[in-house]
């Protein structure tokens, strides 16, 4: 689960990191109330979506105006107005995709002066099951970019959980930063705090770019992006409570309330399958076959007739989907029930692509006589390969 940036903010200012201070707002008319809390000569406004290089990115209507999602301002009425032009806007960035995203929440904040603008992430590194600082002198661009063609710009090293966060650690980032004097004491102390707060809140991902050196000359965490461990959140009812349902795809969000694991894609075969590697395969295979598949879905070893009825509910409703691949291996999972779900399925929503079913394993039988007593049009395929053939031929011809 990820956050917005100020409430990243908020916790990391909680446990005493530097961060400036700041001012959500949902509505335009309490930008100015917002803005004038903060005592100036700078101002910056930053659209808060889920989704990075917000700063390069572009509005789809031409009343936010040219610029990007974080905008500096010069007084008060002018941080209001670059307030109101985006809010309710589409933001299109790098991260978003082309459809973009609305914008409803902005975050103004008191501005920094900047000397040096640095990366800095934490992150679980599945090689050795450690966490992983990252750290580069190239902050506040396209990390990927800088990993792409200058990787010696990244130090990367994981902190044994034996010993935990020690001040070498953070010396040897100030270090590769090329901090001086006190800053050097201010890194060990905020690496500190931050390496605490990822291992308190059950992080996957933290991010601050640019971290940076202010014209005073101190360290400062000027963006903050903050992804939760999902399957952790039940011992965490303050992050919980952060989550923006707004941020989500309406698919997944429907799915997750089902216990269903579904994650939207970008191609036109919807997948209905059994066990995460089955599904990773018949992804595979459709691809193989030409063609893209529009999810992952798997339903799981014990899906109900009801659950097997919402996940096919939730491929129909996206419009890309052109056809469905049904793929069941009926293990602990039986044929029967998955026919079942599927007939329900249909006769509740109407089937208006192609649909192969391919089913295999416990109570087969009875399973395709439940499908071929229906009136539902479907393709039987006997194994992955044909359902995977038929379903590509019957979507592209
Ligand atoms: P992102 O584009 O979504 O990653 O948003 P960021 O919060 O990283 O902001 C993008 C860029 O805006 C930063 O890299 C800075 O160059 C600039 N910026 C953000 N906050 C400030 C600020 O307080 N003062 C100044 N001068 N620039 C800022
Ligand atoms: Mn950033």
């Amino acid at each position: 689960m990820n956050i917005h940036e100020y409430q990243a903010k908020a916790l990391l200012r909680s446990y005493g990191a530097p961060v400036s201070d700041g001012r959500v707002v949902l509505r335009a008319e309490e930008a100015k109330t917002a803005a004038g809390e903060m005592d100036g000569p700078l101002w910056v406004v930053k659209a808060q979506i889920h989704a990075g290089g917000r700063g390069k990115g572009k509005f789809k209507e031409p009343g936010a105006g040219d610029a990007g999602g974080v905008r500096l301002a010069k007084s008060v009425s002018q941080a209001a107005d670059e307030a109101r032009r985006m809010l309710g806007r589409t933001l299109v960035t790098k991260q978003t995709g082309p459809a973009g995203k609305q914008v409803n929440r902005i975050y103004i904040e008191d501005g920094s002066g900047i000397e040096t603008e640095m990366y800095l992430a934490l992150l679980v590194d599945r090689q050795t099951s450690r966490v992983s600082f990252v750290c580069s002198t190239e902050g506040g661009m396209d990390i990927e970019e800088v990993a792409h063609s200058t990787p010696e710009k990244i130090l990367s090293f994981s902190v044994d959980p034996a010993t935990g966060y020690q001040p070498f650690h953070g010396r040897r980032i100030a270090f590769n930063l090329g901090l001086t004097g006190g800053q050097v004491k201010q890194c060990v102390r905020l690496m500190g705090i931050l390496y605490k707060l990822f291992l308190d809140k059950d992080m996957e991902m933290l991010e601050i770019n640019p971290l940076i050196v202010t014209d005073k000359g101190d360290l400062k965490c000027l963006d903050a992006k903050m992804g939760f461990d999902s399957n952790a959140l039940y011992r965490h009812a303050d992050i919980a409570e952060l989550r923006d349902v707004t941020e989500e795809d309406p698919k997944e969000l429907e799915a997750s309330k089902y216990d269903l694991n579904y994650i939207a894609l970008d191609g036109e075969i919807g997948c209905m399958v059994n066990g995460a590697g089955l599904a990773m395969a018949t992804m595979d295979i459709i691809k193989l076959y030409g063609a893209e598949p529009a999810n992952f879905l798997d339903v799981g070893g014990g899906a109900t007739k009801e659950k097997v009825t919402e996940a096919f509910k939730i491929i129909t409703s996206d419009p890309q989907v052109k056809g469905i691949l049904v793929n069941i291996f009926g293990g602990i999972m039986r044929c029967d029930v998955i026919a079942e779900g599927v007939v329900a399925a249909v006769k509740e929503v109407g089937l208006q692509v192609p649909l192969v079913v391919r089913l295999e394993g416990t109570n087969v039988e009875e399973g395709k006589a439940i499908i071929n007593n229906s009136d539902v049009d479907v393709i039987a395929a006997d194994d992955l390969k044909d359902g995977a053939e038929k379903i590509v031929k019957a979507v592209r011809g």
